[in-house]
């Protein structure tokens, strides 16, 4: 890949743009190697004159928080693109909604909500990614999902067309849209409903509860490896790998790539896990489930080769 023209782009809002950048520090797993190229935007103006310089020459990740996603050992030949500083700020639009660009956290969104009285956004403060990330994975927990709060999608594609996209031409599946690949979303409307500030911290505080009892917490990992099958049974995944698998067993086998006994459809880099590592323990698993229950498992984390 060509590369010469892309070190002479000028930005003007400070974005970097910086070549075999290590990806390891970017995402909660702590795994992967060197990205030929690395952008992280700062503004709209900065990233629509790098898609226009690089004119999909190869592949484009677009990375939000990172804990969803497992990079490679190997370089990945192509840009992955971050967004920062102009693409985190947040505000209400009217009484129930809110705008929130895409690399805000999702925590800091609830905390916005709670803060002016918006309820619905609580299961927020539970997930931790990004806008962008919310919106591409269709992420939720305790019965909640982002499609139950998003009004809109502002997006720019690969080419460099922004578009906004209406909820109601997106269709929303289990940890999944049907948005396209070569969409870089840079902000969301939300909207929920108006409520009252305490009743809206008690249920943010109820459900980090419950997440801290069930999930483990200050780990390097990725949050649910797979989907719950649940077109094919009724058991959660979690249900699934224990009957599968003797967890003691398999965390000796796989070098620091481990699964969590708090929660076995957790995998964790204990300390130095590489990608391979992680990557033979998740089909480990996805073999002995389907051995042993006839289930086949679907990853929910996103792997980048
Ligand atoms: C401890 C822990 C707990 C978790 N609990 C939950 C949970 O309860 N529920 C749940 O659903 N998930 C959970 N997850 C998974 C994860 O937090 C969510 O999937 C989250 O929405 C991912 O957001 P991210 O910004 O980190 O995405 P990343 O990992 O950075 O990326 C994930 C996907 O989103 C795409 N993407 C990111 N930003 C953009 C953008 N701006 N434009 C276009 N595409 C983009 C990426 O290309 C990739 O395809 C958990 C993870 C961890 C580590």
């Amino acid at each position: 890949m060509i590369l010469n023209d892309l070190e002479k782009i000028e930005f003007s809002d400070n974005s970097r743009l910086n070549f075999d950048y290590d990806l390891n520090h970017l995402n909660w797993f702590n795994i992967g190697g060197k990205s030929k190229i690395f952008l992280l935007a700062n503004s709209l103006s900065d990233l629509s004159l790098f898609l226009n310089k690089y004119k999909q020459r190869s592949k484009i990740y677009i990375l939000g928080a990172g804990s969803n996603t497992l990079f490679d050992d190997d370089i990945y030949d192509g840009a992955v693109i971050k967004l920062g500083k102009n693409f985190n700020n947040i505000s209400k639009l009217n009484d129930n909604s809110i705008i929130s660009g895409s690399s805000c956290s999702d925590k800091k969104v609830a905390e916005f909500a709670m803060e002016n009285g918006i309820e619905g956004f609580e299961f927020l403060s539970c997930i931790p990614g990004s806008i962008g990330g919310g919106i591409r994975m269709n992420a939720g927990c305790y019965n909640r999902e982002f499609k139950d709060i998003l009004i809109s999608v502002q997006a720019i594609d690969f080419a460099g067309r922004v578009s906004t996209i209406p909820s109601s031409k997106i269709i929303f599946k289990y940890r999944s849209t049907d948005l396209h690949k070569n969409l870089i979303f840079l902000s969301g409307t939300f909207k929920g409903t108006i409520s009252i500030k305490d009743k809206i911290k008690k249920k943010i505080e109820e459900l980090k509860n419950k997440k801290e009892y069930s999930q483990p917490l200050r780990v390097k990992t990725s949050g649910s490896t797979f989907k719950n099958p649940i077109n094919q049974t009724n058991k959660k995944v979690w249900e699934l790998i224990r009957e599968s698998i003797d967890i003691q067993k398999v965390n000796k086998m796989f070098g620091d790539a481990t699964v969590s006994e708090k929660h076995c459809n957790f995998l964790i880099n204990k300390e130095k896990a590489s990608s391979k590592d992680m990557k033979n323990l998740i089909n480990f698993i996805k073999q002995n489930v389907y051995k042993k229950t006839g289930v086949e498992l679907e990853l929910e984390i996103i792997l980048t080769s």
